[in-house]
């Protein structure tokens, strides 16, 4: 038919792995073809994930640093949240970047074929755009079909009080109380939004910590703080029901004790994690294997079972993370363009844009205590940072894991403002093998929160000792 196109290199999907792994094989010299089923590029990432939840969070910051100036002797009066302008404007911050993206993929020759893509055989893509179909047979392809969120069975999801991360960033109103099932990184970062606007917020976690994945102490700070501002956080508790009332969700908890109680709220924000595209593809078709939960397993050059066919971000598994998707799409294009690379990055860090933000990278002290690992730590406390006080901040806390024979850093914990952004020296100094002299002999321009990296490596050696 006359929608029938030929790649060199096919992308199925166009989030951050999609797109980057389309305009790396176009730099290269490849006939790329790029398919995505909605009208925008970009994928979750652009379009109702990183974003948009960072554009509301900055919202968010503004509002809680206004309210805590008061105790410094500015005061504001309560703002006025003007609900459609906040939302155009995140909304534009969206359009920009992925208009944006649409431009790329222009002056690269990228064909954008909009549509469904489903595998018809090991070297075909049929594409189906709203019943128009057209194929697309290709010598190589990238599969980046990413993620979508995990729904419960029991919960009513087509009641339009039970919300996901994409209804939570639509904005239709600010609920008077809502519950946040799930007390990950997205779930808290929708809770943060929602709080400075005037929510009062509940927060359910089955673990006996908020974000699981990081060392308890780290967590704390974070901890500390929402108890104060939220109005509960359940920890070790399931909840087992969801009723949809007249007058609200009737959601029904049981603690670790076996203790039930039920509550009602008006919204419900249901945050459990992701699972990834996989099972919609017909991978089967291409003689690609996809796992009983949707995933599709590569080798180090982002390879599946078929050599021709490769995989990329939240699809091949956790951490389900916009920059990992990036850096593998990186890995497959240059592989399938002929040149020599794998992936071989030896950390990959995760962060909370909550308030405080919490971010990790390489080993936990969990994770060393678990598999036996044996490790030094240096932690600054940020009380004894001139400009995290001066920021009207006392909780951070930076920590540092050495291996206990080299003393090289191969991880590193920090909560706080902006650890999000510190975390990156860190991830830096595990690529290079740097050790606790080099970080505690690198000059970091003061008074900087980027200092507290260069102390707690000076902790860890002993050249620190008095704080305060
Ligand atoms: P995706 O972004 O999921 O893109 C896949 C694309 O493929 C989609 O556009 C989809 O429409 C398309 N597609 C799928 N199947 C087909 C098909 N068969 N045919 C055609 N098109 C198809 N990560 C971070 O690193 N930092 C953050 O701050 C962050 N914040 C987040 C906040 C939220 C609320 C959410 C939900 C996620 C967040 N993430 C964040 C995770 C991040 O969005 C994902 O890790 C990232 O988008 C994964 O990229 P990807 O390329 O693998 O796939």
């Amino acid at each position: 038919g006359a929608g029938d196109v030929h790649a060199e290199v096919v992308v199925l999907g166009s989030g951050p792995g999609g797109y980057t792994a389309a305009f790396r094989a176009a730099d290269l010299g490849k006939k790329v073809v790029l398919i995505e089923k909605d009208n925008n590029l970009g994928g979750v990432c652009l379009n109702v994930g990183c974003i948009p939840s960072k554009a509301l969070l900055h919202a968010a910051k503004v509002i809680t640093e206004s309210e805590e100036m008061g105790d410094h002797g500015i005061t504001f009066d309560t703002p006025n949240v003007d609900l459609d302008k906040l939302r155009g404007w995140k909304d534009s911050v969206v359009k920009q970047l992925t208009g944006g993206l649409g431009g790329l993929a222009k002056g690269r020759k990228v064909q954008v074929v909009t549509g469904f893509g489903t595998f018809t055989g090991p070297n075909m893509i049929e594409v189906n755009d709203n019943g128009k179909r057209s194929t697309v047979s290709f010598d190589q392809c990238i599969i980046a079909a990413g993620s979508e969120p995990v729904t419960l069975p029991f919960i009513p999801h087509d009641d339009e009080r039970v919300i996901d991360s994409t209804g939570a960033l639509e904005l239709k109103d600010i609920p008077k109380r809502m519950l946040v099932l799930g007390g990950g990184i997205i779930g808290l970062e929708m809770a943060t939004v929602y709080d400075a606007l005037g929510t009062d917020v509940t927060i359910v976690e089955l673990m006996d910590q908020i974000i699981p994945g990081a060392d308890k102490d780290i967590v704390k700070p974070l901890h500390n703080r929402i108890k104060s501002r939220y109005e509960d956080i359940k920890l070790k508790t399931k909840v087992t029901a969801v009723e949809a009332r007249e007058d609200g969700l009737k959601v029904t908890f049981e603690d670790d004790k076996g203790e039930v109680t039920t509550d009602v709220f008006d919204k419900l924000l249901v945050s459990v994690g992701r699972r990834p595209n996989g099972a919609k593809i017909n991978a089967g078709a291409a003689g690609v294997a996809v796992d009983e939960r949707g995933f599709i397993a590569v080798d180090g050059q982002q390879r599946t079972g078929q050599a021709h066919i490769f995989a990329i971000g939240d699809v091949v598994g956790q951490p389900m993370l916009a920059h990992k998707a990036v850096h593998e799409g990186k890995v497959a294009a240059e592989v399938a363009a002929g040149h020599k690379r794998h992936f071989d990055a030896r950390v990959i860090p995760s962060v909370a844009y909550t308030d405080p933000e919490v971010a990790w990278v390489g080993v936990t002290e969990n994770q060393a205590k678990a598999e036996g690992i044996k490790v030094g730590k240096g932690s600054f406390p940020w009380a004894a940072s001139g400009r995290s006080l001066s920021l009207g901040r006392s909780e951070g806390i930076t920590k540092l894991i050495f291996d206990h024979e080299t003393d090289r850093v191969i991880g590193a914990g920090i909560v706080g403002p902006n650890a999000g952004d510190l975390i990156a020296e860190v991830a830096l100094a595990i690529e290079m093998g740097s050790d606790a002299t080099d970080l505690g002999h690198t000059i970091h321009p003061h008074p900087t929160l980027s200092e507290t990296v260069n102390f707690a490596a000076e902790m860890f050696e002993g050249t620190i000792t008095d704080l305060m």
